[in-house]
């Protein structure tokens, strides 16, 4: 009898408890049509602050969360977290900064550099990188290790800009309000002008059902891989930016876009330039007939045209060949739209075309061997470095844009031949510099057709810069094979 009541007690209390947890709620906002159909569907768990526009401020239990995102076709939450009902429903009346048309313009001009760099993108350190951060188990925001995988990134980074000797990189913690795990923050100090950004991103939280198992191997282990890869392709090759490179680890995108939110809020309250964010979030499984598919909504539309234009460019055919398409995501679908949220362009390259992604995410399933092969993330990473470097630009490889057109330079038989003729510049001098910028020869110009030896220099990328009055130049770069 006594034992009976023990049993009753206990099955009472955890009923308790477990109504307690269900019943914890969040603020949050997401689409309109979103909210009326979860409304109706759990009227109990959900309150409708305040609709606006396709947009509604909402107060819903866990459980709910969890059930929308069963129930919608999203990718990332589908919602996106408010600290408070307040900021949930001052969210529907932000107005958004409005980007300026031609805010800079998108050229493709730095073809050597991007495909050297092709070629030294690794599958297997792509592959090395996902299965490290799939053995932490579960990457939960709100759990211990949470803190250790965003500790043990950073450590991984900075030996790695270590390793290739670059002083002018840094790695931080980013530390949030609404979760206990930072964000991690890799900067490679831009070379001419430092205050203008070029970011990507990917988040390092996961999240199961019951986060007892959330390997997240694709969401996102592989997005965090692919803009690693292409970072160390970049070190490799000693690329120097021109603008501020930024590499981004958000913390906790799983249950709201909760680390990418707080940045792009800090950022846009500080007024830091950013040119424009893109974000690698699942791209290990190949499941549609194109390789790469641009979300269309809640991203910008010249961000997305120039990324197109760079796969046209450099991935249309050969060893580098990738293709693509465009789909739709939903609503707080991933971290991008936390940067198009404030104003920033944003672009979001996905793993397939929307519904024919990866079916395992979020659950125990989400692992490296379900898919085998890191050689679809490859293609991301190429996509991720072609978008660096042309956007960012080189430092020591730029190019007077004016006087660049009128010279021309070719390499044959250990000489590098240059032609002037169609400039009307008096030219002094022609110095060759390597990648890392250190001058290996100078010779003074008295002709416009002439030739310098290029036996003495070993294979890579070189910069021919012709001097004019002694003061500006113009570049060319060239490439000894
Ligand atoms: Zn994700």
């Amino acid at each position: 009898m006594k034992k009976l009541h023990l049993i009753t007690l206990v099955a009472l209390l955890i009923s308790i408890f477990s109504f307690a947890q269900e019943q914890k709620s969040i603020y949050a906002t997401m689409s309109l049509s979103d909210a009326l159909e979860l409304k109706k569907d759990l009227p109990e768990e959900v309150e409708i602050l305040e609709k606006r526009r396709n947009e509604a401020a909402v107060y819903f239990t866990e459980h709910a969360g969890h059930f929308l995102h069963d129930k919608v076709l999203v990718h990332g939450p589908g919602y996106i977290f408010k600290s408070s009902r307040e900021e949930a429903i001052a969210a529907l009346y932000k107005e958004i900064r409005e980007i300026p048309a031609n805010r800079m313009p998108f050229t493709i001009t730095e073809d050597v550099l991007v495909n050297q760099a092709l070629d030294l993108i690794n599958t297997q350190n792509i592959e090395d990188h996902i299965l490290e951060l799939e053995a932490y188990g579960t990457r939960y925001h709100d759990y211990a290790i949470a803190i250790q995988v965003s500790n043990d990134l950073k450590d991984k980074w900075e030996a790695m800009a270590a390793l290739y000797g670059r002083t002018d990189v840094s790695v931080r913690l980013f530390n949030h309000v609404n979760t206990n795990m930072p964000s991690v923050i890799m900067t490679i100090e831009g070379a001419d002008t430092p205050d203008e950004f070029v970011v990507v991103g990917g988040h390092l939280d996961s999240t199961s059902w019951d986060n007892n198992d959330a390997p997240g191997a694709d969401d996102d282990a592989s997005g965090i891989a692919t803009m690693t890869e292409s970072i160390r392709a970049l070190f490799e090759l000693g690329f120097v930016p021109n603008k501020t490179i930024e590499v981004m680890a958000y913390a906790a995108e799983e249950i709201g876009l909760v680390g990418s939110a707080e940045i792009a809020q800090d950022y846009a309250n500080n007024n830091v330039n950013v040119i424009s964010a893109v974000q690698f979030d699942m791209t290990l499984y190949n499941g549609s007939a194109i390789d790469v598919s641009f979300i269309t909504d809640y991203t910008n539309a010249t961000l997305n045209n120039y990324l197109m234009s760079l796969m046209d460019h450099y991935n249309a055919t050969g060893d580098h060949q990738v293709t693509y398409g465009t789909s739709l995501c939903n609503y707080g679908c991933s971290d991008h739209a936390s940067w198009t949220g404030e104003g920033y362009m944003s672009a979001f390259p996905f793993e397939a075309n929307f519904g024919q992604h990866n079916g395992d995410i979020h659950s125990p399933s989400d692992t490296y061997s379900l898919v085998g092969s890191a050689s679809h993330s490859a293609k991301f990473a190429k996509l991720c470095t072609e978008y660096l470097i042309e956007t960012a630009k080189s430092n020591i490889l730029s190019v007077n844009d004016n006087e660049a057109s009128t010279i021309s330079i070719t390499t044959q038989n250990g000489q590098l031949n240059y032609n002037l003729e169609a400039s009307t510049s008096e030219f002094e001098s022609l110095s060759i510099f390597d990648i890392q910028g250190k001058k290996v020869s100078e010779t003074s110009i008295t002709t416009k057709r002439g030739s310098v030896s290029t036996q003495s220099l070993s294979t890579g990328v070189y910069v021919a810069t012709f001097t004019i009055d002694n003061k500006t130049s113009v570049s060319k770069k060239f490439i000894i094979k």
